[in-house]
């Protein structure tokens, strides 16, 4: 996991409509993704499945990343301006 999603998201699905793996989606129920707790990031109401996310990685950088208003979305493992 080398995404999250922080506490400065505002929800505003930006992220969702851009990323072209349909990676990113807002939780709908609570509990289900619970059960899932490797794919969790943190507490935020996006959710990342990181069995889609390929990082953008033929991308100069992610779209999520880019387009976010919030820099909510942070990588661990690549640094992105
Ligand atoms: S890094 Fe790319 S593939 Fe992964 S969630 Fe963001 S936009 Fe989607
Ligand atoms: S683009 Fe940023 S602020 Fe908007 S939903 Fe995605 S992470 Fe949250």
């Amino acid at each position: 996991m080398s995404f999250v999603i922080t506490t400065d998201c505002i929800y505003c699905g930006a992220c969702i409509i851009e990323c072209p793996h349909e990676a990113i989606s807002k939780r709908t129920n609570k509990k289900r993704h619970l059960s899932k707790a490797k794919n969790i990031a943190n507490d935020s109401l996006i959710y990342i499945n990181y069995t889609k996310c390929d990082e953008c990685v033929s991308l100069e950088s992610p779209k999520c990343i880019s387009i976010c208003p919030m820099d909510a979305i942070k990588s661990s493992n690549r640094n992105f301006a």
